[in-house]
């Protein structure tokens, strides 16, 4: 979500006259569009200001804007932490940066704009197209979460679920397409809670886009499986823009760490969520988000992650050690052992990373649909991703970014395919 909003971030301060550039040294403004969902990511922001303060030691200081959900939970506090920041602007204000801006150059004052003003945002962006004009494209259709789950800080940083009007999220989808994307990626911390005026739902926005002329795939993140409803599901049945990857992330396989993070689902309501899926479409796989090391987790919970795992074989995951956010319900409880959560996390990634070799393994000597995104820099080789969004580099004589191609695939890494391009006539894989 944050590449989205940073571009439209760009769009809306292209108005008042800014442009790109890749001279550091040349900007007369910095803006670093903040994550929150790690420690690590918070700390990061500071040392990055460390380094813009460094390199204008002896040039003129340009204008420090500090947006997204670091700002937004740290607030004011930032701008006293370090002084070299000039404006902090949370998610939910961005529209606003234009006359921010203007408004800092006319006084120097320091400004601090965290208001949830979600309706204002997209109000305001519907007016801006948006220039993001990458093969695949991220379009933010909903906002925000109720759910509450006691080790996360989107509803504290991004505010109460939101969720965009049918009609502009499908005219910035064709209008993605016109700048040629072909991928659309539909975006929101809790994006199938997806529900306009109680008529239209993400199957909904899904089938719409589905008849878009030259959009090729679709996909959506992340989702809660709380909200993985009926209609949704039978998208993968008929859809056929609609990719087979679903991410849904599930953080843990015992049922008493899912209560306590309060997640509002249990395994066997996840496995059940799989097993519809599968009946409706037997080529969809899942990726997911493990935490390991919850407070309170014991050998047996964990147990029942790996067991979990085992059961549904997921590929392309994220797995963390629990970080303690400031401000959520379980930041104030005991924190695990981290010599013995770093022992889970390394038993739980090979686990996954199994799973990905043989995953990816099944593809050698095959040939399998990819998407090209772009010509690498060695302009050789291009890349693309699959249909479950596996990276895929190939070498190619003649062909086009954004066809759908035909790859055969002559080996493998962990993370990547490589393969030749032999035609792109496609055989879907
Ligand atoms: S559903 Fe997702 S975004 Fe919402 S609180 Fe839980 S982890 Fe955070």
């Amino acid at each position: 979500m944050n590449e989205y909003d940073s571009n439209r971030i760009y769009d809306l301060t292209s108005i008042i006259g800014y442009s790109k550039t890749h001279i550091k040294k040349e900007a007369d403004c910095f803006v670093l569009n903040t994550c929150h969902i790690r420690k690590k990511a918070t700390e990061k922001v500071y040392d990055e200001i460390g380094r813009v303060k460094k390199d204008f030691k002896n040039l003129k200081k340009p204008l420090v804007v500090v947006s997204g959900c670091v700002a937004q939970a740290e607030s004011e506090e930032m701008i006293k932490r370090e002084p070299y920041i000039d404006m902090v602007i949370g998610p939910q204000s961005y529209h606003k940066i234009g006359d921010l801006i203007l408004n800092y150059e006319r006084k120097k004052e320091k400004i601090n704009e965290t208001k949830f003003d979600v309706v204002g945002k997209f109000d305001e962006l519907k007016k801006i197209s948006n220039s993001q004009n990458k093969i695949s494209s991220y379009l933010t259709i909903q906002e925000g979460c109720d759910k509450f789950c006691h080790f996360c800080v989107v509803p504290y940083t991004r505010g109460p679920e939101y969720s965009r009007p049918f009609e502009q999220i499908i005219d910035e989808a064709q209008n993605l397409v016109s700048n040629g994307a072909r991928e659309i990626i539909l975006l929101g911390q809790n994006v199938n809670a997806y529900n306009y005026n109680k008529k239209y739902r993400l199957s909904s926005l899904i089938r719409t886009l589905n008849n878009i002329k030259n959009l090729k795939r679709i996909r959506f993140t992340t989702s809660h499986p709380k909200d993985m409803t009926e209609d949704l599901i039978d998208c993968y049945k008929d859809c056929e823009k609609l990719m087979p990857l679903l991410h849904l992330p599930i953080q843990s396989g015992s049922n008493k760490i899912l209560k306590s993070m309060n997640r509002k689902h249990n395994r066997e309501y996840y496995m059940s969520v799989i097993e519809k899926l599968n009946k409706v479409n037997k080529n969809t796989k899942i990726s997911s988000d493990f935490i390991v090391g919850y407070p309170g987790e014991t050998d047996e919970d964990f147990e029942d992650t790996m067991e979990l795992v085992k059961k549904v074989g997921f590929v392309n995951s994220y797995s963390f050690i629990f970080s303690p956010r400031p401000g959520t319900p379980s930041a104030t409880k005991k924190l695990n052992n981290l010599v013995e959560s770093k022992i889970r996390l390394k038993k739980l990634q090979n686990k996954l990373e199994n799973f990905q070799h043989r995953n990816n393994k099944e593809y050698l000597q095959q040939h399998c649909e990819v998407l090209i995104e772009n010509k690498l820099d060695n302009q050789e080789e291009y890349f693309g991703r699959t249909r479950y969004m596996t990276p895929v580099i190939f070498k190619a004589n003649n062909c086009k970014v954004g066809e759908l191609a035909n790859i055969k695939i002559t080996s493998f890494n962990q993370k990547n395919l490589f393969g030749i391009y032999e035609t792109n006539k496609v055989k879907a894989a």
